[in-house]
């Protein structure tokens, strides 16, 4: 028994329940389906590993408070017309059970969701309940993913961005065409939207305030990989988001009902793409993230085929380079940062390794860059190097 105590074997069983809810909601990495980053701890089916915006690896309690819901989300196992089991954990047992795990040192933050049991204030006021008895009752500091459920009113939300490491709110779908059709329950403007704004304009007057991000759900409602990279990079304007995550629309295998094949029944023809195919898309519109946020990328650098989807077979920058021969070929030892970080193989890290090493001296060779943290091969066709030929 994993919290080994009589009093919580109820609690574990409710968790054990809700595990399957939130499995599949990572946000937290760029994963291909079998990676680690994509599993839960060996020690539990609620600890999860999660990496940081600054790179730290932790261990996650990630749970919902209740897997019951009024919302008929298609693409989610645990809507209102499936049949499974449904529980809801009390703010006062869900607090002593995290804080039971974090002083065991199996866990050093909070992940924490839930269905939508009534409404989205009587929802986030269990939530919220657990947040406060964390912070005030047992003076936890540490970090607390808590999900904004969309409809939440003004003052649900600045009570959360007061309590909360990060607040998010799914966005799921680009627009508000695609959402409706996932769902007849979240209206995108007025549930989803506003309450971002309102994340905002509260981080904003709050100043050192929870941060926001978001997710996609990449695949369920027959949108382009266009549409959502618009939509992405709105985001980051608008909202000044932290992070957007993408999660590939996928099967869930149910621990007390077996693989559901029904679930995509409702799935557009066109969206059907092998289950290997939906992860190579969620993983390219990462690297497309990271092109926004971290490589000075705008979002008319992005390429995208005549049905709005990005190419499977090369990454957005490879794809960006191909197209701009004419800016190459870059030579290490006088090109801008700017151009150093379109050359596919050098990332943030290499450029700055790089800028910081010619000061001292000319780089002249492959072994130079690659002590850089180039990556050779890739970089080798698109570098001027004293007229020698890398790699
Ligand atoms: S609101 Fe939608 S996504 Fe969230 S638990 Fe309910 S049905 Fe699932």
């Amino acid at each position: 028994m994993l919290l080994g105590d009589n009093r919580y074997v109820d609690t574990e069983q409710k968790l054990n329940i809700l595990a399957d809810s939130s499995k599949f909601d990572l946000a937290c990495a760029c994963k291909f389906k079998d990676e680690p980053g994509r599993m839960r701890g060996g020690e539990g089916r609620w600890i999860y590993p999660a990496a940081l915006p600054d790179g730290r690896k932790v261990f996650l309690l990630k749970t919902l408070q209740s897997n019951v819901c009024v919302n008929d989300c298609s693409y989610c196992p645990f809507n209102q017309s499936r049949d499974l089991r449904r529980c809801t954990i009390s703010p006062d047992d869900m607090a002593e059970t995290f804080m039971k795990l974090y002083r065991a040192n199996r866990v050093s933050g909070l992940f924490l969701s839930s269905g939508v049991h009534s409404n989205a204030d009587q929802t986030m006021a269990g939530m919220l309940g657990t947040v406060e008895l964390l912070r005030k009752r047992h003076q936890f500091k540490g970090f607390v993913h808590l999900k904004v459920i969309p409809g939440a009113s003004a003052g649900a939300i600045e009570q959360a961005v007061r309590l909360a490491t990060r607040v998010s709110v799914n966005i799921e779908a680009p627009n508000a065409d695609r959402l409706e059709k996932l769902t007849s329950k979240k209206r995108f403007h007025q549930d989803i939207i506003s309450a971002m704004r309102t994340i905002s304009e509260v981080r904003g007057e709050r100043g050192k305030a929870a941060k926001q991000t978001s997710q996609f759900v990449v695949g369920a409602a027959g949108e382009t990989d266009k549409e959502i990279v618009l939509a992405t990079d709105l985001l980051y304007e608008k909202f000044r988001l932290e992070r957007v995550y993408f999660s590939a629309y996928q099967n869930f295998e149910l621990s007390d009902g077996g693989l559901d094949k029904n679930l995509f029944a409702e799935m557009p023809t066109k969206s059907k793409r092998s289950a290997d195919e939906i992860f190579v898309r969620e993983h390219r519109l990462y690297q497309v993230d990271f092109l926004l946020r971290r490589y000075g990328f705008g979002r008319d650098d992005i390429y995208f085929d005549k049905n709005g989807r990005l190419s499977l077979e090369n990454d957005p920058k490879m794809v960006w380079a191909k197209k701009h021969p004419e800016f190459f070929p870059v030579d290490p030892n006088r090109a801008e940062r700017f151009e150093l970080l379109r050359v596919p193989g050098i990332g943030p890290i290499g450029a700055s390794r790089i800028i910081k090493a010619r000061r001292v001296k000319k780089i002249q060779t492959p072994d130079e860059l690659r002590q850089l943290g180039v990556r050779g091969k890739t970089a080798a066709g698109f570098l001027k190097l004293a007229g020698l030929k890398l790699f």
